[in-house]
C-alpha cells in the first residue's frame, strides 16, 4: 500500500532515504562449484543485502562472495550511503565506487556495491510501481529461457543428471567444470559432451563451460582450438571460459578461428574492465555477473556497450533467487538477451522465496511485471540458511 501511495505522490517519493543497509550470509547448503578447492555446504559464498528506508520500503540485492566480506564492506561504505537517496541507484552507486577507488576497486567493495545497487533498483521500482526492467530501458520481452547449469560428471552420470533436469521441464542446459579438460583426455571430454547431448535431445540448447577461471587451469590455446573443433559436432551454443581469465590475446585468437561462439567475462568487475575485451573482439557473448560487477547500473552499461560492438549479453546472476530476478529484469530490458543462467537444484533459489520459479510448457520463465524486482523473499525459509534473516526485513 505504501508503494502505491508513494507512486502517486512525487513529494513523498523525493524524500525516501536510506536508513540502514544489512547483509545476511547464506550458508548450510552452499552447492558444489566444481572448484579445485571445493565449496563445502557450510561455506558462505553468497550474501543477501537489504536496503532499509525511512518510508518503510525494503529493497533486496545479492552478492556473490563470502558474507563476512560483505559485512565488512558495508561497514566501510556506511558513511557514504547513510542518509542518501534510496531512489537514485546509478548516482548513489557511482558515488560509492568513486570514493573508494583507493581501497582496491573491483574487489570486495565493488561486490558489496553490486548488492546495494540491485536493492536500490528494487526500491525505485516499488516506489514508482514499475518493474525494474521498464526503468532500465523497456520491455523487449516478457519471458526468458533459463539455461540449467550443471556440473560436469563422468559420462554415465552426466547423462542421468541432464535427463533428470530435462524431465523437470528445462530445454536449455550448460555443463561445466569438473573433469572436463582437467585429465588431458580428449576422449573423456568428448564422451561427456556426447552424453549430455544425448540426454538433452537434439532440439535443446547445450553449452559447455570448462571453467578455466578455476585455480591453476592446465590447458592453453591449442587445447581450446582443438576442443572448439570437437564441440561444433554437438551443436554447442557457446564455449565458455575456455582459457585463463587474463589471456586476452588467446581469447581474441580463439574467437577468430572457432565456429562455436566464445563466451566469458564472469570474473571481470567494473565496466571499465570490459573495454579492452570488447574493443579487441575477445568474446561473442559477454557474461558479467550482476552480483559482483557493480550491480544493475554497471550491468546495464556493459550490456549496452556490448550491444554496440555486436556482442551478445547474457547475465550471470544465477546463484541466488535475487540474482536470477535481477537477470530477468535485465533480459526484459535488453534487445537480444533471451537467456538467463539458472543453477540446477540449489536451495538458495527456490528455497528462499515465497513463490518458486516456475517453468512454462516451453521451458521459459515469465519475467515478473510487479513493482521492483518482482520477488518476495520468505523470512522463515531464509532462516534455514542464515542466522541473520531478521535483518533483511522491516519489523
Ligand atoms: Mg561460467
Amino acid at each position: 500500500m505504501l508503494a502505491e501511495r508513494n507512486a502517486m505522490s512525487p513529494t513523498v517519493a523525493r524524500q525516501v532515504r536510506i536508513t540502514a543497509i544489512k547483509a545476511a550470509a547464506l550458508l548450510g547448503e552452499s552447492p558444489k562449484g566444481g572448484w579445485s578447492a571445493e565449496i563445502r555446504p557450510e561455506d558462505s559464498i553468497h550474501a543477501i543485502i537489504a536496503v532499509h528506508t525511512d518510508a518503510g520500503i525494503v529493497g533486496h540485492g545479492s552478492v556473490f562472495t563470502d558474507g563476512r566480506l560483505v559485512q565488512a564492506g558495508l561497514q566501510v561504505l556506511e558513511p557514504l550511503f547513510r542518509g542518501e537517496s534510496a531512489l537514485e541507484p546509478e548516482r548513489v552507486s557511482e558515488k560509492l565506487h568513486q570514493n573508494t577507488f583507493w581501497m582496491g576497486r573491483g574487489g570486495t567493495l565493488t561486490h558489496t556495491i553490486s548488492g546495494i545497487d540491485i536493492a536500490l533498483w528494487d526500491i525505485l521500482g516499488k516506489v514508482t510501481g514499475q518493474p525494474v526492467g521498464r526503468l532500465l530501458g523497456g520491455t523487449y520481452r516478457t519471458r526468458a529461457q533459463p539455461y540449467c547449469s550443471l556440473l560436469m560428471e563422468e559420462p554415465a552420470q552426466m547423462h542421468e543428471v541432464v535427463a533428470d533436469f530435462r524431465s523437470r521441464g528445462f530445454r536449455a542446459f550448460k555443463i561445466g567444470w569438473g573433469p572436463f579438460g582437467r585429465r588431458d583426455d580428449s576422449k573423456l571430454d568428448e564422451a561427456i559432451v556426447r552424453a549430455a547431448r544425448e540426454a538433452a535431445g537434439p532440439q535443446a540448447k547445450l553449452m559447455v563451460d570448462p571453467g578455466a577461471s578455476d585455480a591453476l587451469w592446465p590447458q592453453g590455446l591449442k587445447w581450446a582450438m582443438r576442443t572448439a573443433e570437437m564441440l561444433k559436432d554437438y551443436d554447442i551454443g557457446w564455449f565458455e571460459e575456455p582459457l585463463r581469465p587474463d589471456a586476452i590475446d588467446d581469447y581474441c585468437h580463439l574467437r577468430r578461428v572457432s565456429t562455436v561462439p566464445i563466451a566469458g567475462g564472469e570474473v571481470l568487475t567494473r565496466r571499465q574492465s570490459f573495454i579492452p575485451w570488447l574493443t579487441r573482439g575477445a568474446f561473442d557473448i559477454v557474461q558479467p555477473d550482476v552480483t559482483k560487477v557493480g550491480g544493475l547500473s554497471e550491468q546495464r552499461r556493459i550490456a549496452r556497450m556490448a550491444d554496440d560492438f555486436g556482442v551478445k549479453f547474457v547475465g550471470h546472476g544465477w546463484n541466488t533467487a535475487v540474482g536470477v530476478a535481477a537477470d530477468l529484469q535485465m533480459a526484459a530490458a535488453s534487445p537480444l538477451t533471451d537467456l538467463v543462467e539458472f543453477i540446477g537444484g540449489s536451495a538458495y533459489l527456490d528455497g528462499i522465496v515465497a513463490e518458486p520459479f516456475a517453468l512454462d510448457d516451453e521451458g521459459y520463465l515469465t519475467i515478473p511485471d510487479r513493482p521492483g524486482l518482482g520477488l518476495q523473499l520468505d523470512r522463515d525459509k531464509l532462516a534455514r540458511y542464515t542466522p541473520d534473516a531478521a535483518v533483511l526485513f522491516q519489523d
